[in-house]
């Protein structure tokens, strides 16, 4: 199960998703919160994550494919945004 503040963390990225490409061309955009990497400007150029409401870069899209067809569940608490910093 994902928790309250992950869910809450999500919901965030998820509004920020749907207006970046509202955002001045030198604005920074949010990295791929799966693996930190890089996403495109145009949000529908990226992956729908088939484990939260929201985009992930283009290659975590088709590992997560790939997890599915090998049924593995690849799990959110994984990713890149909740790794590292603070506790909690
Ligand atoms: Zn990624």
């Amino acid at each position: 199960m994902i928790s309250e503040q992950k869910k809450c963390t999500i919901g965030i990225i998820k509004q920020i998703q749907m207006k970046q490409e509202d955002l001045p061309d030198n604005y920074p955009i949010l990295p791929c919160p799966r693996c930190g990497g890089e996403m495109e400007k145009k949000i529908a150029h990226n992956a729908l994550s088939r484990r939260a409401d929201i985009y992930i870069c283009s290659i975590c899209g088709t590992d997560e494919a790939i997890m599915d067809f090998k049924r593995r569940e690849d799990k959110v608490e994984d990713w890149a945004i909740f790794s590292g910093g603070e506790e909690g």
